[in-house]
C-alpha cells in the first residue's frame, strides 16, 4: 500500500518536490497547488495514513516543531500562519499520508469553509 502512496514516492525521490527543509524523520516541501503565498506540507518519512493512526507522540511533536521552523524560514512566523491537518472525508483529506499544511503570507479566513 505504501508503495503506491504519492507522498512515500516523494520521500523516496521517485516523484520530484520542492523540498524546503528535511531531517532524518520528516521532510517539508511546497504544495503543488498553493492556497497562500507560503504553502508547505510537512510529512513524516515513514508512512502513516492519517492523524488517527499516528500514535507516536514524539513523531507528532517533531512534525509540529518542523512546521514552526518552516514558518520561521519562510518569514511568516511573526506575521502569522496556520497549521492544518485534514483527516478523512469531511476533513478534506485527499492524500492518505499524514501531512501538516503550513499556510501563511496572507490573512486567512476563520472559520474555514
Ligand atoms: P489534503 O487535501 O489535506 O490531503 O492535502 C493534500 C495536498 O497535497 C493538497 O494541498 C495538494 O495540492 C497537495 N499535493 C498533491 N500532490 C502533490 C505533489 N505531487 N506535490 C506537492 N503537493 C501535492
Ligand atoms: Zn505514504
Amino acid at each position: 500500500m505504501a508503495d503506491a502512496c504519492l507522498f512515500c514516492r516523494i520521500v523516496s525521490g521517485e516523484i520530484p518536490a520542492k523540498i524546503v527543509r528535511q531531517d532524518d524523520r520528516a521532510i517539508a516541501f511546497r504544495d503543488i497547488s498553493p492556497q497562500a503565498p507560503t504553502h508547505v506540507l510537512v510529512i513524516p518519512r515513514r508512512h502513516v495514513a492519517t492523524l488517527g493512526e499516528a500514535t507516536d507522540t514524539g513523531e507528532l511533536g517533531h512534525l509540529l516543531r518542523m512546521a514552526a521552523e518552516v514558518a520561521e524560514q519562510e518569514g511568516v512566523a511573526t506575521t502569522g500562519y496556520r497549521t492544518v491537518i485534514n483527516t478523512n472525508g469531511d476533513g478534506g483529506q485527499t492524500v492518505f499520508h499524514l501531512h501538516l499544511h503550513v499556510l501563511g503570507g496572507r490573512a486567512l479566513a476563520w472559520p474555514p469553509g
